[in-house]
């Protein structure tokens, strides 16, 4: 964490405040400082980075992702490119990017590799690579046609035709036709789930094929020292560039903020009909009362005596393993979830960082971060499950546990109102939504009240450490409420 604080200024001086300092939050700050501008953020935690920090979350010397904690999607963001985050903190990149149990002994495994994992698919595999190779090697251009509006015409049209034909073809019934073994569609169903949608859909299929994409051009990294060295660097450049940030304060009603001319707001619609819904036109708060919010998680962190006992040693090198058993068998688990049901066979994700990062734990002692699917604000513990289907596909994985520290969807919600009911996603990702995020509008960060603009996960281009929601809403504020329409420079020598 970083430790340094600037003394707040007084707040005539301000141009711009942020509330909340997650990811988006704090990419627009930056934005914003970067262009020359007094920014203040106001942060509820007692540290920045929302979805990104990391904490002792079972005993001394563990250290957890306390929410995310791999970053394909930072890697390929636009503004972390811009910001040039892969030079400025160290990421180690597992050759395994993810892996899929079968049930006796059997993998699939997604290499970082793609012949690799063509190789390793038999029968399949020469399909999965047709599927994959024109994405894996235009990772970048489906990167930034994922990460803006969809309203816009796509700068790579090529990419677009070629990513939506094969959504489509994965998406549906139709995905049955292209494989004839069981492990291909378990791993791309394993990664499709990310989604937390009914499967199959399009938009979960959609999100699943750029994050496999992702997986074989540059990997799934995972942050030396955890998803925190994301939000301290964050932090760092912003303090550099004259920006201060505001620890322990809630920010409960909009009018309590000093006056500037901008306000960008990384909170959910919920949080923002809360904190000036009377400000609002009835036709933008009705739309913001009609944004859904997505089913919820689970979380369960591990500390470990030892790495878990896969009975399968491929996944012994993975940085990120899917388990749930066959594609049927996830469908089922999440679609029980998606009916309110709490699965008995969960769709369970799970990371072992300290395998690749060693300030994650003591010496020869792991740390494990999985989290499993539930109903929408479910209050149930679900560590039983997931240890369950640990145990499955891991024999002995029981006795290798020191201590475990269990939050329900419901205490997600308590830790941070940006997870309405334990959704991680800020908002159901599904097709309807990916267009209005929260609106239908080409520039759907600014909302009708002057200077105010919505920036968390809840606005396009959606869910992830990405920073992308802020950066575009920074550069919406930018143009709109100070004239400045060249996007600035987030390079670390500038
Ligand atoms: C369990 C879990 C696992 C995840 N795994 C991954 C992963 O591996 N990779 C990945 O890319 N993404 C992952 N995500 C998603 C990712 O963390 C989020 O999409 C991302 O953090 C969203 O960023 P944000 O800035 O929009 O919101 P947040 O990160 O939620 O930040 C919002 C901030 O605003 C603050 N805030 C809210 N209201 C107020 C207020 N009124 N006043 C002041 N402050 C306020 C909050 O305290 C918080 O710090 C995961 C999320 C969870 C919960």
């Amino acid at each position: 964490m970083v430790e340094e604080q600037r003394m707040p200024r007084t707040d005539d001086d301000l141009d711009a405040v942020v509330v909340g300092a997650g990811p988006n939050g704090l990419a627009a700050a930056v934005t914003l400082a970067r262009a020359g501008l007094r920014v203040r953020v106001y942060e509820r935690a007692d540290r920045a980075g929302g979805g990104a920090t990391t904490r002792e979350l079972t005993l001394p010397g563990f250290r957890h992702d306390v929410c995310s904690a791999v970053h394909p999607l930072a890697m390929e963001s636009r503004f972390f490119r811009e910001f040039a985050l892969a030079e400025r903190i160290a990421f180690r990149t597992p050759d395994v990017s993810f892996g899929h149990p079968l049930d006796g002994g059997r993998a699939a495994v997604a290499h970082r590799d793609l012949a690799r994992t063509v190789d390793s698919l038999g029968r399949d595999g020469r399909a999965y690579g047709r599927l994959l190779r024109p994405l894996v090697e235009h990772a970048t251009q489906v990167a930034d046609l994922i990460g803006t509006t969809l309203l816009r015409i796509p700068r790579h049209p090529g990419t677009a035709a070629a990513f939506a034909l094969r959504a489509l073809e994965q998406g549906t019934l139709a995905r049955h036709a292209r494989f004839r073994e069981d492990a291909a569609p378990a791993l791309l169903s394993g990664v499709a789930a990310h989604a937390i949608l009914p499967q199959p859909s399009i938009a979960g299929t959609g999100a699943g094929l750029s994050l496999t994409a992702f997986a074989h051009a540059r990997g799934w990294p995972i942050p030396t020292g955890g998803s925190q060295a994301i939000s301290d660097e964050l932090v760092r450049d912003l303090l550099r560039h004259g920006g201060d940030i505001v620890l322990d304060h809630e920010v409960a009603d909009l009018h309590e903020l000093p006056p500037t001319r901008a306000t960008l707001l990384d909170i959910t619609p919920k949080t923002l009909i809360r904190l000036a819904g009377g400000t609002m036109p009835p036709r933008y708060l009705r739309a913001l009362e009609r944004f859904r919010y997505g089913d919820g998680v689970a979380k369960v962190d591990f500390a470990l005596s030892e790495p878990v006992p896969w009975a399968n040693p491929e996944l012994r090198r993975a940085g990120t393993v899917h388990i749930g058993g066959t594609h049927t068998e996830v469908a089922e688990a999440e679609n029980r979830v998606h009916r309110g049901e709490l699965p008995e066979r969960p769709y369970v994700l799970v990371s072992q960082p300290s395998l690749f990062d060693s300030t994650r734990a003591p010496s020869g002692r792991h740390t494990l971060w999985t989290y499993t699917h539930v109903p929408a604000g479910c209050p149930a513990d679900r560590r039983e499950a997931v240890i369950r289907q640990l145990e499955r596909f891991a024999p002995g994985f029981r006795d290798t546990i020191l201590a475990v520290s269990s939050r329900s969807a419901h205490d997600l919600e308590q830790h941070n109102p940006g997870y309405p009911g334990g959704d991680i996603a800020a908002g159901a990702p599904d097709l309807r939504q990916l267009l209005a995020r929260p609106v239908l509008s080409p520039d759907p960060w600014r909302t009708p009240v002057r200077g105010v603009y919505l920036v968390s996960a809840s606005t396009t281009p959606g869910p992830g450490v990405t920073g992308m929601s802020g950066w575009h809403g920074a550069l919406s504020a930018l143009r709109h409420e100070f004239g400045i329409r060249t996007p600035p420079d987030l390079s670390p020598s500038s």
